[in-house]
């Protein structure tokens, strides 16, 4: 499971008042509000690979080798096959 990095964006509570990581399942929608005070935050884009910034500087063919999937926005929530294993097309239904 990835490890996502937040901030809050003003609550200063013991939890929150530094940079906090939680743990969350892939898709897993971001959470926006600390979980211990409530106060609102948001995620921080670190050092932590995610699917994109391992597949950044890739063409789809070395990915493929590597046996990554890729996929690229089709816009109006889908996402296009560009190379690997995996259904053609993903959307939110
Ligand atoms: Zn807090």
């Amino acid at each position: 499971m990835p490890l996502y990095e937040y901030e809050s964006d003003g609550g200063h509570c013991k939890f929150c008042k530094d940079r906090f990581e939680v743990l969350q399942r892939l898709g897993e929608p971001a959470l926006t509000a600390c979980p211990e005070c409530g106060q609102p935050c948001h995620r921080v884009f670190s050092s932590f690979a995610s699917v994109k910034s391992i597949g950044d500087g890739l063409s789809p063919t070395k990915l493929a080798q590597k046996g990554f999937t890729q996929y690229k926005r089709a816009g109006d929530g889908q996402y296009e096959k560009t190379c690997g294993q995996g259904p053609d097309l993903i959307g939110r239904n």
